[in-house]
Formats: structure tokens, C-alpha cells, sequence
């Protein structure tokens, strides 16, 4: 799998495509671990405008986790962002609203978009939001919850996203955490033609949490009857606000004047909870200046952007991937984005596809649990459409197995679009590692290699002889940098780059044993990963989850890639449990395409699938078919608790922070599957 090379037919725009060739790649990356004063001076004053140039470059280290980039210099996002699009393209347009209802569907205009944007700003301003303050909003892909996101900025508030999907009990520890006393959110949501509130969950969220003072509701279900429970005082309808800004308002000459922000570039731009994938999420702050450089950065080049295209991430903002690469990136570039309110498969499974032919979309840009899901669904639903606007389509959020891969590159790609495969997080702001269109050299499961800034290295605990062996720290931790290709280990990167986080709100010291001190001069991913002949990196999984067999590490990515191969199994989940003599034997769980399928015959397929293709020793303790997997709302599989349910654990209170859990159905379900075999 490794070495099987796919070069494909996409060929560089000469004119457009910011990396042109491999060797320019090369050379720049050289360049930018090289020499990164000088690199990052010249990006920041290609892709920003500074209201105030800065001096340094920058300065800090992660020893200390103070890492600072443009420190004494000014910048305006809503310039960068909005203003100059909408001065050079007025009637262009900034924003494609897919909502849950096709009908519903919109665009917006830079025009519009800044009109709307300054609204907003002066509604923050007037209810007394000052620089540095907590907005959160609790909206959902929608523009109105962009025009929000930027009205922060616009008056130096930093906004804390949280994902519409959330239960009062997550939104009330988030707002707790983060103490935000003023609240955007809206009457209702629409989720597969339901109506869905959101306002009386926010009521429950904050009832007893004195500090917010203001919740500003956006009416986004028009004519009902429902009553959302407005407190005097406190709630305010956003349209009847906005109303008084507007001409002939009270308020219409009191603000007219209000100036964006001119921000300093190391003040916080927003904070954002992790996925919860492998705990209890943490609130990771970013800030203004190296975040937006390399948002912009790292967008057109590994999606080959362009003048007049059309940007299409179906994430929702309430991620880091919404986060940079639905509002800030393609903003900064200046390009069209779509806000996709609604799932792949309503009204119908060919959503996706309409929405890519409806508008022309440049680019697609979805995560693997996506990708699946259409996959299970078979080609019958894209025969209609072309895609044929399309250039670039890309994952993230999990490894994406060769089968998905296959699927996406040839039935959305139609084997000519590049696919990019983009390894990143919530704390490095923007992709770390990945393929850039026209200059990489594809290989099917990996993300390739690093982007600028971006020095992975991966590392071996107490090292062997071959490996370059590293100071004996404080602790007497002992680790080494693996030098060789052909190996797997701890990826980590090496050194800071512009849009590392900067810290964990009100916790430094958690950030530093997370991430920069467990191997000093490193920031710790989290994840594992093997490095080819060629330097292609492929994730293996995350640290915690390798699986020790009989001494043979085997990463989770890798059997579940290979026992997706199976073409029945749609997804599958992989996890160690304890054996007496194996130390770690193979536990895995399946959901199958269908449900009436011959369980014994397909569990034989299975572990000799894994028998022949990995190993004799990979070969799976237990194999449970299950109905669904348990999934973070970001769409990643949450082992932890699979894990415990392995381990026999049943107590479900014990499983840590469910907050951002999906489907708790499916835990019981499968803690009923286990117990009748362990
Ligand atoms: P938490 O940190 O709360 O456990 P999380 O790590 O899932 O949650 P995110 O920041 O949304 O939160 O996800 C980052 C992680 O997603 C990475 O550490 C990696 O494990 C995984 N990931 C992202 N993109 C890829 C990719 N292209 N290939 C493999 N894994 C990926
Ligand atoms: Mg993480």
C-alpha cells in the first residue's frame, strides 16, 4: 500500500497555481525551516495587510510556551477578510448558503457581507463588549453566524464557536469555562427538514450563570408558534436590534463611524474546543497574526486557489476545519465559500452532488466518516451529475483508509481531480501535512509531506544506536530522533510555526504538559506515524491506541484500513484489550453494509484479511458486528470508549467527558454485544 504511486492527470494552471513544481516545493520548505525570518516576513506581507509593519518576525520558544510571530505588528481582519474583497469585487460573491433546505439556499455579496459584518459589530458594541471580552456564538453554518464571528474581531471581542449540535449540559461548561457574558444564538435550527431548537437550550444552558447578560437571537425559523422563553433584559431579538442601526434607527448615526479593530498581531482571535476524541476537550486559543498568515497560506496551496473560485468545505464552523477553512482562509484569499447547513443525504443522498454542480465548486473538502457514509450508498446517486467544476478534492479529521481513498479519487474525482489528504488539528490552526496540487507526487493513505513552516520528526523513546540520540532532560527522559526512512514512531514537529496555539485557556501549565514538555523543543501531535522510503508520512493512529501484540506494534489506522478492504464492512473500529499472554490482543468492531449478512462467514473474512495482509499475529481476539459505531460530532470514532467496554467496564458515568459523544445509543447497544462473549 505503501509504494503504490498514483501520479494523476491534474495539470498546473501556469498562471494560477501558487507551488508550480516539486522542486519549487523543495526549495521553498527548505527555505522556510531554513531560514523562517525571512521566509515568514515575506508571506505576511504577501498575503496581509498591516495597518503597522512589524520588526519581528518572531521571538519565543517551547521551552517556555511563550511563542510569539509579528509581535509589535497591526493588522484589521475585517480589512484583510472582508473590506478589501469588497472594495475590488463588490458584487462578487462571499458566501454560498446550502441550508438544511435546498430552497433556502443563498448567496451573499462582499457588498452585503461587510454591510452586515459592520451591523453586527455595532450591536456587540453597543451592548458593551469590550476588547478581549468572551462572545460566544451558538449558531449554526450560516451567515449570520459569519457576520458575528467577524463583528468580534471587527471590535476586538474574541468569539468561542461552539458547535450547534451540543446539549445544554456542553454549551453550560464551555460558557462556564470561558465566562462569556454575552450569547449569539437563534430561535431554531432546521436538521433534515426538523425543527430544531436551539434558544430554550441555550436558556437551560446558562440558567443560574449570572455573568451573561446579553443573549442576541437570531430568528432563523420564520413563522412559529413555539415559544422560545425570552428574559427580560437579557434576551434581545437580533432582527429588531439590527433595525436600529439601520437607516432612520436610533442608533443610525451613533456607531456610523465605528472603525475595525486594528488588532495586534499576538491578540487572541478566537478559542475553540477540541473534538473530545480522546478526552475531555480543551479550549485552544488562537491568535490574530501568524493564525490568519498561515490560514491563507496553507489554503492556496494545498487546494491550488485561484481568482473566481468556488470553495466547498461541508464541515461545520463549530471545528477547526470550519474555522479556517470555511470563514477565515478562503476570506483572506478572497474567494467564494459555501456554508452547508445541512447532511450528505437530505433531502436525498445526492446532495453533495448537486450542491458541487449547482454551484460550480472548485473544490471539495469533507472527512472520511463522510466519504464512507457516501461510499456505502454506492455510484448509483452521482450518475446524474457532472462535477466536472471541480479541480482538488480533500479529507481530514481521520486517517483515510485506501478503500475511501479509491472511492473519493476515482467517483468524485473521476480520477483527475487531486486529492489531498490534510493531517492537521485544532492547535496548529492550519494543515501541517499534505499534498500540494501539481507538485506531489500522490500515494494512496498518506498525507505526503510537510507544508511550509511544518518540520515533522519522529521519535523513538530511550532510541536505538541508529537513531540521533537527544539530551537527557530533567526527568531522565530519554527519546530519539528516528533519522532513517522506513520507520515509524511519535510524530512530533520540530520548532514552532505561525499558527501553533498558543495556549489552553486558563490552563498554561496543562498546555505545556501536553503538548511541549513531554519531549522539550518538540510540540507532541498526539499521533503516531510511519515514514516511507520517499519521506511520505502516513498517520497511524493515535499514540495511545497502537496495539501491542506479542511485541509487535500495529497502529489502528492501519488494521482498520485494511479491513475496510472488505466489501461489506463499511466502517470499523480497532482497539487493544489485555491478554494474559499476548500482552495486547486485537479487538474489533464492525458495521456492516447489510445487516443480514452471514455474521460467521464474514468474521472469517475478516481475521484472514488481516492474517494475510498484515500479519499472523494481527490476527483479531474478538470481531463484533455492530450497528453503529460511537462517534465525536466531529465525526471521528471515539475509542477511548470502546476501550473501556473492552476492559469490561459497563459504567457508562465512568467513561470521562461524553460531551461531544453523537450517538450514546450506540454505547449500549454495544456494551449488550460484548458482555454475551467476554
Ligand atoms: P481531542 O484532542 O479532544 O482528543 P481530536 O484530537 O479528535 O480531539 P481535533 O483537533 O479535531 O480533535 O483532531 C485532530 C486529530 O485528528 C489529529 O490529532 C489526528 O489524530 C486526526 N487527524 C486529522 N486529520 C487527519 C488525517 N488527515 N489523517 C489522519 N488523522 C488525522
Ligand atoms: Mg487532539
Amino acid at each position: 500500500m505503501s509504494n503504490f504511486d498514483c501520479k494523476n492527470k491534474f495539470k498546473p494552471d501556469t498562471e494560477g497555481t501558487y507551488i508550480k513544481s516539486f522542486k519549487e516545493y523543495q526549495s521553498l520548505h527548505k527555505k522556510s525551516i531554513e531560514d523562517p525570518q525571512a521566509f515568514w516576513y515575506e508571506k505576511a506581507h504577501e498575503f496581509l495587510n498591516w495597518d503597522k509593519s512589524f520588526t519581528k518576525v518572531s521571538s519565543g520558544n517551547l521551552k517556555y510556551g511563550n511563542v510569539k510571530y509579528f509581535e509589535d505588528g497591526y493588522l484589521s481582519v475585517y480589512q484583510n477578510c472582508v473590506l478589501r474583497h469588497k472594495e475590488a469585487n463588490p458584487n462578487g460573491i462571499a458566501l454560498i448558503y446550502e441550508a438544511d433546505n435546498p430552497e433556502e439556499a443563498r448567496s451573499v455579496t462582499w457588498l452585503e457581507l461587510s454591510q452586515q459584518v459592520q451591523l453586527y459589530a455595532r450591536v456587540l458594541k453597543q451592548m458593551g463588549v469590550k476588547k478581549g471580552d468572551v462572545v460566544t456564538i451558538y449558531m449554526s453554518t450560516s451567515p449570520e453566524a459569519i457576520y458575528a464571528m467577524f463583528a468580534c474581531s471587527y471590535i476586538g471581542a474574541v468569539h468561542s464557536v461552539i458547535f450547534g449540535g451540543f446539549s445544554s449540559d456542553a454549551i453550560k461548561a464551555r460558557v462556564l469555562d470561558s465566562k462569556s457574558e454575552v450569547i449569539f444564538t437563534q430561535n431554531f435550527t432546521k436538521r433534515r427538514g426538523r425543527t430544531i431548537p436551539m434558544k430554550t437550550t441555550i436558556n437551560k444552558a446558562i440558567e443560574g450563570i449570572d455573568f451573561v447578560r446579553k443573549v442576541l437571537v437570531y430568528g432563523r425559523v420564520k413563522n412559529i408558534k413555539e415559544e422560545i422563553n425570552m428574559k427580560p433584559n437579557r434576551d434581545i431579538l437580533l432582527e429588531s436590534l439590527l433595525e436600529e442601526f439601520q437607516e432612520g434607527g436610533k442608533y443610525e448615526n451613533v456607531y456610523a463611524n465605528l472603525q475595525p479593530m486594528s488588532m495586534n498581531a499576538e491578540d487572541p482571535l478566537f478559542l475553540l474546543y477540541t473534538s473530545g476524541s480522546t478526552g475531555k476537550p480543551k479550549a485552544l486559543i488562537h491568535t490574530t497574526g501568524g493564525y490568519l498568515l498561515n490560514a491563507a497560506l496553507t489554503h492556496k496551496t494545498v487546494f491550488d486557489i485561484r481568482k473566481g473560485d468556488r470553495f466547498g468545505c461541508v464541515a461545520d464552523i463549530g471545528w477547526i476545519t470550519g474555522h479556517t477553512y470555511i470563514v477565515y482562509a478562503p476570506m483572506l484569499n478572497g474567494v467564494s465559500t459555501v456554508l452547508f447547513e445541512s447532511t450528505p443525504d437530505y433531502p436525498s443522498i445526492t446532495r453533495y452532488w448537486e450542491v458541487i454542480d449547482k454551484w460550480g465548486l472548485t473544490q471539495f473538502y469533507t472527512s472520511p466518516t463522510a466519504v464512507r457514509f457516501v461510499m456505502s450508498c454506492g455510484t448509483d446517486p452521482l450518475k446524474d451529475f457532472s462535477l466536472k467544476s471541480l479541480r482538488v478534492i480533500g479529507s481530514v479529521g481521520e486517517p483515510i483508509g485506501v478503500e475511501a481513498w479509491n472511492w473519493y479519487f476515482k467517483n468524485v474525482g473521476k480520477s483527475r481531480c487531486y486529492l489531498v489528504d490534510t493531517y492537521w488539528m485544532t492547535e496548529s490552526g492550519a494543515i501541517m501535512i499534505s499534498a500540494i496540487p501539481g507538485a506531489t507526487t500522490l500515494k494512496r493513505g498518506s498525507a505526503t509531506l510537510p507544508l511550509f513552516g511544518i518540520s515533522p520528526q519522529l521519535l523513538v523513546k530511550n532510541g536505538g544506536s541508529k537513531s540521533i540520540e537527544l539530551s537527557m532532560q530533567k526527568k531522565q527522559r530519554k527519546f530519539s530522533e528516528i533519522a532513517e526512512n522506513d520507520q515509524s514512531g511519535i510524530l512530533t514537529i520540530k520548532g514552532h510555526w505561525p499558527s501553533i496555539t498558543r495556549t489552553i485557556l486558563g490552563n498554561h501549565k496543562r498546555y505545556l504538559e501536553t503538548y511541549l514538555s513531554p519531549y522539550p523543543g518538540y510540540f507532541l501531535t498526539g499521533d503516531s506515524a510511519y515514514r516511507d522510503m520517499d519521506g511520505y508520512y502516513f498517520i497511524k493512529g493515535r499514540i495511545d491506541d497502537v496495539i501491542n501484540v506479542c511485541a509487535h506494534r500495529f497502529g489502528t489506522s492501519e488494521l482498520e484500513s485494511t479491513l475496510t478492504l472488505h466489501p461489506k464492512a463499511v466502517e470499523v473500529a480497532v482497539v487493544g484489550m489485555p491478554h494474559k499472554i499476548k500482552g495486547e490482543a486485537i479487538f474489533v468492531f464492525c458495521v456492516l453494509k447489510d445487516k443480514h449478512t452471514e455474521e460467521m462467514v464474514i468474521k472469517n473474512e475478516l481475521k484472514s484479511l488481516l492474517q494475510t495482509s498484515i500479519s499472523k499475529i494481527a490476527s483479531p481476539e474478538h470481531i463484533v458486528i455492530v450497528d453503529s459505531l460511537p462517534k465525536t460530532r466531529s465525526g471521528k470514532i471515539m475509542r477511548r470508549i470502546l476501550k473501556k467496554i473492552v476492559r469490561k467496564n459497563y459504567e457508562v458515568a465512568t467513561y470521562g467527558d461524553l460531551s461531544t459523544l453523537l450517538n450514546p445509543d450506540s454505547v449500549d447497544s454495544i456494551v449488550s454485544n460484548v458482555k454475551k462473549i467476554l
